[in-house]
């Protein structure tokens, strides 16, 4: 059985704790690797060493710095297919989308490029009599990434390029599900230049999250994951002094207004709502049409281009539309949630509990599910879902549905459907929600963009 390790100081290290988790083939169901899991005095001995790499590193002028970055993004246009496949292989999303996974975070790269203009500081002149003012932009020390499953390229990259582009070290914890591609990310920052030690990879679960949130010597800790988690780690983190930025769960809302274009609607809700299986922190899993013309008409849209969906392996290339999702006990928790859909009183309209794929009994597909006349209190409103579950609300008015995209207690992103300006004005300037779209389904941040994750619960109706 191949085993995964962890990249230390410029190379493989073996892990010494005994202690693995399995790596699945999410497509066959059969576990492809043991990854080892850290121990807290493995952790610890990373940071050590990661802090002295760091002294040259920050001191080393931003420029040069920043000609890594350049030298990565070309490693990472050149190894894209490379990393795309071990990154389908591990996660199950298709090699699209994969590639697109690995494009987004090499956008964060390239914006990384251009840090040297962002790190200037001020200069205040004559700020008392006789005396002049300058502040400076300094890297931090040693910070720390832990990142989700669902984008394992896009994710660390995103901490990693500033991170490292501001003179600091790193230490990434990935996701224990998908671990290969972050190791193949550090090689490659290797081969641009990147020394020794300025980023470890340390595999691992709660015990090196832990540890990481406890070391005194980590300054800033960027998380993303599920709501619990981020809560978990911004207390603890909060606790020893540390800056933490902590991005959690989502459930995003798209309203569909009755002047609508509804194939366009369709079109989008299908793309949103059921790419990457459901596996996004910015899929849309709540459409609200509001009123009952516009519900009955949206279904009728919805329900042949959801049964048109193919489902399959990412060997299949563009022949598929999602793959599996990543790992039994996620299939086994969305077939949970949709029977308590049904059992709460929610109208299945498209079934996919018996969806099977011959060849591939043992994978871990899940069909595409479309709930119609969902109500708040129900589970499947309540809950992040994380898989190919789409719920309908119908929301008797504009503000009715506002409402509800606005008091929900996740809000990634939102959008609306409309040709009427006024409501399209009304919903951006109102919607306590990060990224709003308007006629577009998923408000992907870019790099030059801010990602206004969340929501702010004061400004809520
Ligand atoms: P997760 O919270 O299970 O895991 C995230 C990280 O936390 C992993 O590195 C994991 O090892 C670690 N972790 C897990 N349990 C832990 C514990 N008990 N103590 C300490 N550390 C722990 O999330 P996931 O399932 O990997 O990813 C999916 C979640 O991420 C979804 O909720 C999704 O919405 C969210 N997400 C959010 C964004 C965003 O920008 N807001 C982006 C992508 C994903």
């Amino acid at each position: 059985m191949k085993e995964i390790h962890h990249w230390i100081d410029g190379k493989e290290v073996k892990g010494t704790s005994g202690r693995f988790a399995d790596v699945f083939n999410p497509a066959t169901g059969e576990v492809q690797a043991r990854l080892s899991l850290a121990t807290r005095a493995e952790l610890d001995a990373a940071v050590d060493s990661a802090a002295r790499a760091q002294v040259k590193w920050g001191g080393t002028n931003p420029q040069r710095r920043a000609r890594v970055m350049m030298k990565f993004v070309d490693l990472l246009n050149r190894d894209m297919d490379k990393l795309a496949e071990a990154l389908s292989s591990e996660h199950g999303k298709t090699f699209p989308d994969a590639k697109g996974d690995v494009q987004r975070g090499l956008e964060v790269i390239e914006f990384c490029i251009g840090a040297p203009h962002l790190l200037k500081g001020d200069y205040t002149d004559s700020a008392g009599t006789g005396i002049d003012m300058y502040s400076m932009r300094q890297p931090l020390g040693v910070v720390a990434g832990i990142t989700p499953f669902n984008f394992p390229a896009m994710i660390p990259l995103w901490k990693m390029g500033p991170a490292l582009a501001a003179g600091n070290a790193m230490i990434l914890k990935p996701s224990e599900r998908d671990p290969s591609v972050p190791l193949m990310l550090a090689q490659l920052l290797q081969e641009a230049g990147l020394p020794d030690g300025v980023l470890q990879v340390v595999n691992g679960d709660k015990e090196s999250v832990d540890a990481i949130l406890d070391n005194p010597v980590i300054q800033a800790v960027g998380f993303v994951g599920s709501t619990p988690i981020a809560q978990y780690i911004y207390e603890r983190a909060a606790a020893t002094g540390k800056r933490a930025q902590c991005f959690g769960g989502a459930k995003n809302h798209m309203i569909i207004m009755p002047d609508a274009d509804l194939d366009q609607a369709a079109d989008a809700l299908v793309g949103a709502g059921y790419g990457a299986a459901g596996e996004r922190c910015m899929a849309i899993s709540v459409a609200v049409p509001v009123g009952e013309k516009t519900a009955d008409a949206l279904i009728e849209k919805l329900v042949p281009r959801i049964e048109k969906l193919k489902v399959g392996p990412w060997t299949a290339g563009d022949d598929v539309d999602y793959g599996p999702v990543v790992t039994r006990a996620a299939k086994e928790n969305i077939h949970r949630l949709v029977q308590s859909g049904i059992d709460q009183g929610a109208e299945l309209v498209v079934d996919g509990r018996d969806f099977s794929l011959q060849g591939y009994e043992d994978g871990f597909f899940v069909g595409p599910h479309l709930f119609d006349r969902v109500t708040p209190e129900m589970d499947i409103y309540r809950t992040e879902i994380f898989g190919p579950v789409l719920s309908t609300v119908r929301a008797g008015s504009y503000e009715e549905a506002i409402g509800l995209a606005m008091n929900h207690e996740y809000g990634n992103g939102t959008a609306i459907f409309t040709r009427d300006g006024d409501a399209a004005r009304d919903f951006a300037n109102r919607i306590n929600i990060g990224m709003v779209g308007i006629n577009v389904p998923i408000p992907v941040p870019l790099a030059i963009t801010p990602l206004a994750a969340g929501r702010n619960p004061a400004s809520a109706t």
